[in-house]
C-alpha cells in the first residue's frame, strides 16, 4: 500500500517537493504559512493560498503560521486583521499558537539593512521616485547608476540612522541593495529596501518613520520563524532570485525555500483587492460582505458553506500556469454539497392565487412533507393545506405552448405532498390580468399519490398555504459583472452586471421559514438553495439565493463527454 504522503505527493508539485524534501531528511519538519496584506478582506483567491498552506502542513505533519504581511501603515487596518482571522478560522484552518506579524521583526530587520549597508551591499539613495524609476531601465534597456552608489559605509550608515530618527521628509531618501543596475531582473537592479513614511502603524504605533519593502520583510520574516516552504502566486516568481540573494548575504537564522504557484482567476468576477475596494467605496456593493462579493464574507453571508469552498479549492489545479476557472465549478460544488445537507422548503417567489373550488370553506388540514430526501435522519414536518393557497405565477400558462407541462385551463397536476387539482377557470383584474386561478381537486389523491383509475399528471407544483404563509424578501443573486473576463476590454466597472441583484418583496413563504437560523441553507423545493439574511427582522424575514438548482457545469461536462 502506498503511504499516505506519497498519495498526498502525487497531488501536485509543491506537494511532491514537501515530500521530497521530507523523506530525503532535508527537513525533519516542514512549517508554511499563509501571509496576507491587512489591507482588505480575504477573498476566494486567498482561500487557494490558505488550503494549500494550511491543507500541506495538516498532510504532512508540519505547521502552517498565519503571518501578517504589515509592512505598510499607510492602508493598512486593525480591523481587516480580526477579520482576517475570523475568515481563516470559518474556512476551517487553525494556526495554533503561531500568528505572527512582520512588525514584530521591525528591529531585526532593521539590523540586517544596516548589516548590507556595512558589507558593502546596500546604499541610501537621494533620488526622487521618479528619478529612481528612469534609472531603473526597462526590459529591454539596462539601468543606469545613482550617483549616490557609491557613497562610503560610514556616510550610509549616518544616513540611514538618521532617517530612522526621523530627520528626513517622506520620500527624500530609501535604502537600496546594491546588486546590478543591468540585470535582466529588474528586481535585481537596486531594489528599494527602505522607504520614509511619517505615518502611525496599527501595532507599533510611532515607532518607526522607515519602513521595510515587502521584498525585503518577507523572505526574512520567513527565516526568522523557520519557515522551509514559502509558497506565493506566479508573480513572485521574478522576485525569487532577489530573495535568495538577500537570504545569502543576511546572517539569517535558516534558510527558506519559495515556490510559486498558479493564483485563482474566477469567471464573472474580479479576485484583485483593488478592485473590490473600489466595488465597496463607489457604492457598487453593499459593503464587503455583499453576497454578490467573491469575499470570504460575501460568500458565507450568501449561504456557501466553508466545506463547499475547501472542496472547490481542492479541485483547482497547482500549476506553474494561471488560467481562469468557471464560476460553475464553485456553484457546482455548492450544490453538490448542499443536496445532501440542507432541508426542504416550500416557498413562492411570485405567487399567484389559487381557490379550491370543491375544498370545504374555513377549514384546512395538515399533511407531511419530508425535509430531506436524501438524508432519512432528517424526518418530516407539518404543513397546512386549505382552500386558498398560492403557486408560483410562472407555474401558469393561460395558452400554453407545446412543451409546457405545468398548470392551464383544463389541467390537472400534482400539488407536492398535497392533492391533484385542476384548474377549472381564471379571475381576471379590469385589465385582463389573471390575478387567481379557480381549482378543484381530487380527495383520493391525499399526500400527492396517484388515484385509483391511474390518472397521471406531468407536473408536480411547489406551494404554501395561504392560512399561514409568511410574507417575506428573497434577493437573488446573478454574477456580478456580465462578462467573464471583466475588465478585458477596457473600464472594468462598464462590465457590471445591472441585474446582479433582483429583489423579490412579496414573497409567501412556509411559517418554519421565519424561524431559520441566519445564514443556514434551505432548499426552496424546484428554486435554489436559500439561507436567512441578517437583514431580516421580526415577521419580515430576507432570504439570500444562494444558488439556483440548475447545474451548468454538470450540464457542460456531459455535453464535453458526449
Ligand atoms: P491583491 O493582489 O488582490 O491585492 P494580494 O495577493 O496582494 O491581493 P495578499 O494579502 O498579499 O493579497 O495575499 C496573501 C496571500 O494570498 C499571498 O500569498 C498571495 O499570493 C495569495 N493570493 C492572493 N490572491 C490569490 C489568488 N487569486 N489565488 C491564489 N492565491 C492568492
Ligand atoms: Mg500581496
Amino acid at each position: 500500500m502506498r503511504d499516505d504522503n506519497t498519495t498526498q505527493a502525487a497531488r501536485d508539485f509543491i506537494r511532491e517537493v514537501v515530500h521530497g524534501d521530507l523523506s530525503r531528511g532535508h527537513h525533519d519538519a516542514i512549517v508554511t504559512r499563509f501571509p496576507p496584506e491587512p489591507n482588505g478582506y480575504l477573498h476566494i483567491g486567498h482561500a487557494k493560498s490558505i488550503c494549500l498552506n494550511f491543507g500541506i502542513a495538516g498532510e504532512f505533519a508540519g505547521k502552517c503560521h498565519l503571518r501578517f504581511d504589515d509592512t505598510n501603515p499607510v492602508k493598512e487596518e486593525h480591523e481587516f486583521i480580526d477579520a482576517i482571522k475570523e475568515d481563516v478560522r470559518w474556512l476551517g484552518f487553525d494556526w495554533g499558537l503561531n500568528a505572527h506579524y512582520a512588525s514584530d521583526y521591525f528591529e531585526r530587520l532593521y539590523e540586517w539593512a544596516e548589516h548590507l549597508i556595512r558589507a558593502g551591499l546596500a546604499y541610501v539613495d537621494d533620488l526622487s521616485a521618479d528619478e529612481i524609476r528612469i534609472f531603473r531601465g526597462t526590459l529591454t534597456e539596462p539601468g543606469r547608476n545613482s550617483p549616490y552608489r557609491t557613497r562610503p559605509v560610514e556616510e550610509n550608515l549616518d544616513l540611514f540612522r538618521r532617517m530612522r530618527k526621523g530627520e528626513f521628509a517622506d520620500g527624500t531618501r530609501v535604502l537600496r541593495a546594491k546588486i546590478d543596475m543591468e540585470s535582466g531582473n529588474i528586481n535585481l537592479r537596486d531594489p528599494v529596501l527602505y522607504r520614509i513614511l511619517h505615518e502611525p502603524h496599527p501595532r507599533s504605533g510611532d515607532s518607526w518613520c522607515v519602513y521595510p519593502t515587502y521584498d525585503f520583510a518577507h523572505g526574512q520574516s520567513d527565516a526568522i520563524e523557520g519557515i522551509t516552504h514559502s509558497l506565493c502566486t506566479l508573480e513572485f516568481e521574478d522576485h525569487r532570485p532577489l530573495y535568495d540573494w538577500l537570504i545569502k548575504h543576511l546572517p539569517v537564522p535558516s534558510q527558506p525555500q519559495q515556490y510559486e504557484f498558479s493564483r485563482l482567476n474566477l469567471s464573472h468576477t474580479v479576485l484583485s483587492k483593488r478592485v473590490l475596494v473600489q466595488l465597496v467605496r463607489d457604492g457598487r456593493v453593499n459593503g464587503w460582505d455583499d453576497p454578490r462579493m467573491p469575499t470570504l464574507r460575501g460568500l458565507r453571508r450568501r449561504g456557501v458553506p466553508a466545506a463547499a469552498i475547501r472542496d472547490f479549492v481542492g479541485r483547482l489545479a497547482i500549476t506553474k500556469t494561471d488560467g481562469t476557472v468557471e464560476m460553475a465549478l464553485l456553484e457546482h460544488c455548492v450544490r453538490e454539497l448542499l443536496n445532501k445537507t440542507a432541508e426542504r422548503r416550500m416557498a413562492i417567489l411570485r405567487p399567484l392565487k389559487v381557490i379550491i373550488d370543491n375544498y370545504p370553506e374555513g377549514s384546512g388540514e395538515l399533511l407531511e412533507a419530508i425535509n430531506n430526501p436524501e438524508d432519512e435522519n432528517a424526518g418530516s414536518r407539518p404543513i397546512t393545506f386549505s382552500r386558498e393557497i398560492f403557486i408560483e405565477r410562472e407555474d401558469f400558462m393561460e395558452s400554453p405552448p407545446k412543451k409546457f407541462f405545468r398548470l392551464a385551463p383544463g389541467r390537472e397536476v400534482r400539488l407536492r405532498y398535497a392533492y391533484f387539482i385542476r384548474c377549472v377557470g381564471t379571475v381576471k383584474d379590469a385589465t385582463g390580468q389573471v390575478v387567481a386561478l379557480q381549482c378543484t381537486y381530487d380527495p383520493e389523491t391525499r399526500g400527492g399519490i396517484s388515484p385509483p383509475d391511474g390518472r397521471k399528471v406531468k407536473a408536480t407544483l411547489h406551494w404554501v398555504s395561504s392560512q399561514d404563509a409568511v410574507s417575506g424578501e428573497v434577493r437573488c443573486y446573478d454574477h456580478l459583472f456580465s462578462r467573464p473576463d471583466p475588465g478585458a476590454d477596457g473600464d472594468i466597472m462598464e462590465d457590471l452586471n445591472p441585474h446582479s441583484l433582483e429583489s423579490l418583496r412579496n414573497c409567501l413563504l412556509e411559517p418554519v421559514l421565519a424561524e431559520s437560523p441566519v445564514g443556514q441553507p434551505v432548499q426552496f423545493e424546484r428554486q435554489g438553495y436559500f439561507c436567512l439574511d441578517r437583514d431580516s427582522l421580526p415577521g419580515r424575514p430576507v432570504f439570500n439565493r444562494t444558488v439556483g438548482l440548475r447545474d451548468t457545469w454538470a450540464r457542460l461536462q456531459a455535453k464535453q463527454q458526449a
